[in-house]
């Protein structure tokens, strides 16, 4: 009898290490934190790159004026949020909306287009393709890609 308990006992602790091995740790998070500033959407790092985006460079993450709460991309809103999403108007380039995800910063919108790409607090380099998608994020202005940048 003693035995068994012994075994059963034995089985017990062995096979509760097992149960954590199996937990999924792959799920991105549901968010995440840099500073204090919650970034919604698929993170997959603590640098606000995401699912869609994450290169070196994809360090940012972008303030939407419909919620107020700050996605490391246009996708990420798109799947998490639950509601259209709303453009910036450019009366209102002054808001902090840019977090650098490397160093917490929050840039102004005028201050993020006038970056050439580098943080201005920590000189991480952001990707300079996401020039290419600011008609997602802010009223679009007439900044077209400079004839040289063109193949
Ligand atoms: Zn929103
Ligand atoms: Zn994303
Ligand atoms: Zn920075």
């Amino acid at each position: 009898m003693k035995l068994t308990l012994l075994i059963f006992a034995g089985l017990t602790l062995l096979s509760s290490p097992l149960a954590f091995a199996q937990e999924k740790d792959t799920e991105p998070f549901k968010f995440i934190e840099i500073g204090e500033i919650p970034v919604f959407g698929k993170n997959v790092d603590k640098q606000t790159r995401c699912v869609h985006w994450h290169s070196d460079l994809d360090i940012i993450a972008i303030k939407f004026k419909c919620c107020d709460k700050y996605f490391p991309c246009f996708s990420c809103h798109e799947e998490e949020a639950d509601h259209p999403h709303q453009v910036w108007p450019k009366s209102e380039f002054d808001q902090k909306a840019i977090l650098c995800g490397v160093c917490g910063t929050e840039l102004r919108i005028r201050d993020y287009m006038a970056s050439d790409n580098t943080c201005p607090h920590c000189q991480s380099g952001f990707n300079p393709g996401c020039s290419n998608h600011y008609h997602l994020y802010f009223e679009t202005l007439e900044v077209r890609p400079s004839p040289k940048g063109i193949k």
